[in-house]
């Protein structure tokens, strides 16, 4: 598999349209007549939209370095003030109206989603949306006290960030000393209360954690959780990207298999962002997310949701629509879903594919915010 970073010319590039362009067309959007809301939403590329990334806070209760590195992200930080932030009413109301749209998976990430006070009522909430597959990406620390009431609750899955195995790496990785142990009691914790097979997630950083991709692959064989190793992304505008730092999916594959065996595996649906891979003995399996070297945009169905109600229609946006005005402002559920239509069919984003060495110092926003 190549390792592609193809070289985008910006000159022949839209200009990102500025916060007040895009309210200004949001309300436009939210004010016309209905289109037409038979079949699925597609985009400009005909990408329909079927996942929800909702971000219920900016705060983090780690300081990862290659997310929210402690020099930005400091005690003179400015995080969102109460009031700015969706209300889990307002969360669960612009759920609905992506539901009704077609959406059939919400992931409640952040920032750290198990930090906003009261999740498991938003959870609730959503779970009485209908059938929906409702997950949430959590870093684990909070997990050994809350999986039972999440599960009760009604959350159906859940994927657990997790950079090494080795002590002393994983607490230099989340820089605020947090050990591995912790984590792992929430694993367990979680798997007891029923949200077993769990996703594992492992960011790949070069000369950082390389050294633990085997461990971590050994460690989870036969326990049925799957772990992903993701490849390293240049997301926001503080972590200092650099493409020496990305340990291409390959590798990591090839890695594994030299000392526990994989064959490739079927995705489990078309857009699977994750690339499957199977032991031999079987035994469980493995992903891969090359979301660098191998990028998936042609595949993606997801619209994310800023902390404080803004719609971003990729990771790497430079802006987003303001959702929230429509909510506090007197749209009713009709409008603000035409608005939502209105952008997702107009939505040509495909960072992934153009990314180049310009588009790094584009003021991309940051994934605490967007939700990762
Ligand atoms: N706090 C939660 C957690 O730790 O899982 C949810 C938010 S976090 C932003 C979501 C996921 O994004 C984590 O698995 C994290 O490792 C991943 N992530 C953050 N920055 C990344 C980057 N630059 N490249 C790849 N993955 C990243």
């Amino acid at each position: 598999m190549a390792t592609i970073i193809p070289i985008a010319d910006l000159r022949k590039m839209p200009r990102p349209k500025t916060n007040g362009e895009l309210l200004d067309a949001l309300f436009d959007a939210a004010a016309s007549q209905e289109t037409s809301r038979a079949g699925t939403l597609s985009d400009s590329l005909a990408r329909p939209l079927r996942d929800l990334r909702i971000s219920v806070t900016d705060r983090c209760n780690f300081r990862c370095v290659y997310c929210m590195p402690k020099n930005v992200f400091d005690a003179d930080f400015k995080f969102l003030p109460h009031a700015e932030i969706l209300t889990f009413e307002e969360i669960a109301r612009v759920a609905r109206i992506f539901v009704d749209r077609g959406v059939q998976k919400i992931r409640l990430t952040g920032g750290e989603p198990l930090l906003r006070r009261n999740i498991e009522r938003l959870v609730e909430m959503l779970a009485k949306l209908g059938e929906l597959d409702i997950t949430l990406t959590t870093n684990g620390a909070l997990l050994a006290k809350k999986a039972k009431s999440l599960v009760d609750a009604g959350l159906k899955r859940v994927t657990v960030s997790l950079d090494s195995l080795d002590d002393a790496t994983f607490r230099a990785m989340n820089d605020v000393d947090f050990p591995v142990a912790k984590v792992l009691e929430g694993i367990d914790a979680a798997a007891v209360a029923g949200l077993a097979p769990i996703k594992i997630n492992m960011v790949v950083k070069r000369g950082t954690n390389d050294s633990s991709i085997v461990p971590m692959a050994r460690h989870f064989k036969g326990t049925g959780h799957i772990v992903r190793f993701i490849e390293y992304m240049d997301v926001g505008a503080t972590n200092g990207w650099r493409m020496d730092d990305v340990v291409p999916a390959a590798d990591v594959v090839r890695a594994i298999n030299e000392e526990l065996p994989l064959e490739n595996a079927d995705p489990n649906y078309t857009g699977e962002v994750s690339q499957r891979w199977k032991y031999r003995d079987d035994s469980g399996e493995i992903g891969v997310i090359a979301s660098v070297t191998q990028a998936f945009c042609r595949d993606c169905t997801r619209a994310r949701l800023s902390t404080d109600g803004r719609l971003y229609t990729c990771l790497f946006a430079t802006a987003g629509h303001d959702l929230r005005s429509l909510l506090r402002g007197s749209f009713d559920d009709a409008q603000i879903g035409n608005a939502i239509a209105t952008v997702w069919r107009g939505r040509a984003d495909r960072y992934s594919e153009i990314r180049s060495a310009n588009t790094l110092r584009l003021p991309k926003v940051e994934m605490s915010y967007i939700g990762g």
